[in-house]
């Protein structure tokens, strides 16, 4: 049900000092996002079939906030490209495997993603993402 790595989630504290980091690194900024549903501001670098994704904290009650209060910046999360979200939580749950998002939600670029309980996935906390056309 796994296609690639879509994805993976850097957690920084200032946006453009990673930004800045990254484009030193050789990387091509695509643009940056905010998801509000997440409280963060998101900016991609595309490389290979995934992205890095640098997520800055909008809120002190962010996710990303509390992720760096406790573990400072760095690997926040992966994320798998999956053609069915829905089916690929579905059979998850069959698995066994603690959801934290029973349902997808919007995430950036027009997708939809859903978390999985890094107490189920052996430390890292998992996204399944269903990436859209876009409009
Ligand atoms: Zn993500």
């Amino acid at each position: 049900m796994i296609k690639h790595i879509s994805h993976i989630g850097i957690a920084v504290k200032d946006l453009s000092a990673g930004i800045t980091f990254y484009e030193n690194l050789g990387l091509k900024l695509e643009g940056t996002e905010e998801v509000p549903s997440q409280k963060v501001k998101v900016a991609f670098f595309p490389c290979g079939d995934t992205r890095i994704e640098l997520l800055c904290p909008t809120s002190d009650d962010s996710p990303i906030a509390k992720f760096i209060e406790k573990k400072g910046e760095g690997i926040q999360h992966i994320a798998f490209a999956v053609d069915d979200l829905p089916l690929a939580l579905k059979e998850a749950n069959e698995l066994g495997i603690n959801l934290i998002d029973k349902e997808p939600r919007p995430g950036a670029h027009h997708s939809d993603i859903a978390f999985l309980h890094p107490k189920s996935s052996l430390g890292v906390l998992i996204e399944f993402c269903q990436e859209h056309k876009e409009d």
